[in-house]
Formats: C-alpha cells, structure tokens, sequence
C-alpha cells in the first residue's frame, strides 16, 4: 500500500468511529434532554467532516506531478489540513457562544448515572483515536493525520468537561460551572487550531523546511573538495522537500566529475534528512582550497 492509501485508510477507520459516536450521543443527548451531550454529538458529526475533507485532501494530494503542477499536489493535504484548523476555530467560537447563552437563559441539565457512563465510554474511545490517529500521523508522515488528531484530542477534552460538568453539578456545585467550563474548554480548542494552522501556514508560505546552517555542514564535512556551499533554499514538506543551492567547486573539475559530485550530495542530503529530496544546484569555479 502507498503511503496516500495509508493515510486513508486510517482516516476511514477514525471516520467510521465517529459516526458511531455521533449518534450514540446525538440519540442519549435526546433521550435524557442533556443540551450538552447531543451538542457534543453534533461535534463529533463536524469530527466526520473533518476526516471526509482529510480524505479528500490526501486523494487531490496523491496525484503524481503533471505538466501543469510540476511541484506535484502535495499541497492539497497542507490546504484540507488548515480546513481543518478553521473548522476548529468555528467549534471553539461555538462552544463560547453557547456558553453566553447559558448566561441569559440558564437550564441545569438533568443526568443519571448510565449517561455518565456513556460519556466516560466514549472519553476512552476519544483517546484510543487521537493516539491512534496522530501515531500513524508521525509514521507516515502526514500533515492532514496529526492536524486530524489534534482534532480528536480537543474532542477529548470537551468530553472531558462533559463529565467534569456532571459530577460537579452533582456533587452540590453551582450550574454556573458548565458555562465557565465550557469557556476554559474553548480555549484550549483555539489553541489546538492555533497548532495545526501555524504548520499549514508555514508550509503555504515556503518557510524553510531545513536549516540552511544543517545542510551546509553536511556537504562540507563529507566533500573536501566542495569549497563552498550558499544561497541554501528549501521548502515543502517534512517528506518531500525542494531544495536549490549554490556550490562552489574547484575549477579544474570536469563536467562529468562534478555531475557524479551532484548526485552524490544529493543522495547524501536524502539520507542524512530522512526524505525525498528534489535537488537543484547552481555551480559556481572557486580556486581557493579551504584547507
Ligand atoms: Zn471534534
Ligand atoms: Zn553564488
Ligand atoms: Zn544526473
């Protein structure tokens, strides 16, 4: 399998998962007339969303470089990751304005102790997904995986204050909880969206995918006759990255010699950073050996 169908697969799963828990809780929200559950539910159907946009992402993003997009389309995946990062913004505004509706019209939910149950029963599947999700992520390399974790991992956390809510109101503490949890839980959504957008953004604006600094040393230490190595540029992806340079050679050197020369550096550069690694030199004749 190739790493695009991978990534799908495992976006299949996660979106098959939360559909179930979707509409256990939209259904359990209804039936016990608990505002934040079946809300709640109507999240993890945006969480659906989210892996079909993913899904869509990596289909346009495994599409091979043509003649019109020579870069390839990689790109698709950072775009449908920093829809993903939108989305949760929208949750979080979400969740804060349902929390200032609280404050003009206050309802004290009703609950019993098999919702709760539920609710810790997809709390642990929240966690099995997000780990799941951004450990396959990190493996395969894949943006629209660990922004789509991040994702689940702020549904923990509002399932999480969920059931912090419920015990706390049955424990004696004031309704006011819910809004207030609910506002702290808004934030760490906006964080989770700050997260996934800064990496999406970076790699849209071709923030430098290497340091300049990592690359030169490389060359310099394992080629003595390279004299000099500048105008280092690099972009894309932690898996695929573009780079061009400039390099500074001995004048005496052949065509042929210096062609072996690129090819091998440009082997070396994919070793040594772990990815593919498209390549383009500019030459230029030094005399002055640095030794
Ligand atoms: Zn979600
Ligand atoms: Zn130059
Ligand atoms: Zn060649």
């Amino acid at each position: 399998m190739d790493k695009y169908k991978k990534i799908s697969f495992v976006l299949i799963l996660v979106l098959v998962a939360n559909i179930i828990v979707a509409a256990t809780k939209i259904v359990l929200g209804y039936l016990l007339k608990l505002n934040s559950l079946t809300a709640d539910g109507f999240h993890a159907i945006s969480d659906s969303t989210s892996n079909v946009i993913g899904l869509i992402g990596v289909k346009l993003a495994s599409k091979p470089a043509d003649e019109k997009h020579p870069y390839g389309h990689q790109k698709f995946e950072t775009i449908a990751s920093m829809i993903i990062g939108f989305m949760l913004i929208l949750i979080s505004f979400n969740i804060i304005y349902n929390a200032i509706i609280w404050f003009i019209n206050p309802i004290t939910p009703s609950i019993d102790f098999s919702s709760l149950i539920t609710i810790i029963i997809t709390l642990f599947f929240n966690i099995f997904v997000a780990i799941y999700e951004y450990k396959m992520g990190k493996k395969l390399n894949s943006e629209v995986l660990i922004s789509d974790s991040i994702h689940t991992r702020s549904d923990f956390f509002i399932s999480l204050g969920v059931i912090i809510t419920i015990v706390l109101i049955n424990a004696g503490v004031s309704p006011t909880i819910d809004p207030v949890l609910s506002l702290i839980i808004a934030l760490l959504v906006l964080y989770s969206a700050y997260k996934i957008l800064k990496t999406s953004f970076s790699i849209l604006i071709d923030e430098k995918a290497i340091n300049q600094e990592d690359i030169k040393k490389v060359i310099l230490n394992t080629y003595n006759d390279v004299i000099d190595v500048h105008k280092i540029k690099s972009r894309g992806h932690i898996e695929y990255t573009f780079i061009e340079m400039h390099i500074v050679l001995p004048s005496s050197k052949n065509v042929t010699e210096i062609h072996n020369l690129i090819h091998e550096i440009h082997e070396l550069l994919e070793i040594e950073f772990n990815r593919k690694i498209e390549l383009n030199v500019h030459i230029e004749p030094g005399e002055i050996n640095r030794y």
